[in-house]
């Protein structure tokens, strides 16, 4: 749908973390007046709206993705079928209804559990202050085919982990981001995919006392992801107190409990 300048304007003022939500509720709000372009008056309705029944709109978790799946030539991952996965796993454990009997009085919508995924290290989505975060990943390994010393790959890798030797590119995992750039710049298919997958990060969050999200090791498949955050659910959900962030939790617990216990819980 096409959005007037000063609408869209408008909603780029709603916070972050509420706007894909809204512009999806102005949009629907224009279609059902049979109008084709958003307009001001659409955004102000659903403002209006959306302040009066916040608590309606409240459904207990978000996901946000970034502008991957929209053709950004930077992604990583193709994440769509994981952030469908999360979404359905999310839905399935009803945390409306959780955050009511914690919070006990309105819920807002910084009550909500919030996943953020990027397809990419640029991570324009924000995963570092969501509750979990997740940030594609593709790194690089040398292949079989000859390199031909062109270079694009040292000069494409924004970390500095890319330097050439007589036999072809050296790659440094300590600076590599796993964003698969020199792979794609590659002309002769010298560096191939050595792993690609997903980051993860926990208990990120802004507010009073903000605090970035705590990398968990490793590259993980999408089925780890949504393991993660499972085990991340259950021990979140038996220890928030009145609507905590996980963020807090994980303070309190430390991140080695926090797995440990899970674990124990799953073998025993
Ligand atoms: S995070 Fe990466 S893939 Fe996603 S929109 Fe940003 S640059 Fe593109
Ligand atoms: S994947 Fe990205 S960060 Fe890693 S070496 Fe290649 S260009 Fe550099
Ligand atoms: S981009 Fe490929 S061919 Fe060019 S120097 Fe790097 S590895 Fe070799």
């Amino acid at each position: 749908m096409q959005w007037h300048a000063e609408a869209a304007e408008a909603v780029k003022r709603v916070p972050f973390f509420v706007r894909k939500r809204v512009k999806t509720r102005v949009e629907e709000e224009a279609a059902r007046r049979g109008d084709h372009l958003v307009t001001l008056e659409h955004v102000e309705t659903c403002r209006k709206r959306f302040l009066n029944r916040m608590e309606e709109e409240v459904k207990g978790y978000q996901v946000e993705t970034c502008f991957g799946p929209g053709g950004c030539p930077n992604r990583a991952v193709i994440s769509e079928g994981l952030t469908k996965e999360i979404e359905r796993m999310l839905a399935r454990r009803d945390l409306k209804s959780f955050l009511e009997e914690k919070v006990g009085g309105p819920l807002k919508f910084h009550h909500e559990f919030r996943v953020s995924i990027s397809d990419c290290p640029n991570g324009c989505s924000r995963p570092q202050i969501a509750d979990v975060g997740i940030i594609g990943a593709l790194t690089p390994k040398t292949g079989e085919s000859p390199c031909s010393r062109c270079g694009a790959c040292v000069e494409v890798c924004r970390e500095s982990a890319v330097s050439l030797c007589e036999e072809g590119p050296v790659i440094s995992a300590q600076q590599c981001l796993g964003c698969g750039a020199c792979i794609r710049a590659c002309p002769t298919g010298t560096l191939v995919e050595a792993s690609s997958g997903y980051r993860v990060l926990l208990g990120g969050k802004l507010g009073r006392h903000p605090r970035l999200g705590q990398e968990i090791p490793g590259i993980q498949s999408p089925d780890q992801v949504v393991g993660i955050i499972e085990r991340c659910l259950d021990r979140y959900q038996e220890h928030s107190r009145g609507g905590e962030r996980l963020g807090v939790v994980l303070e309190r617990l430390g991140m080695g409990v926090f797995f440990e216990e899970n674990e124990k819980k799953r073998n025993s």
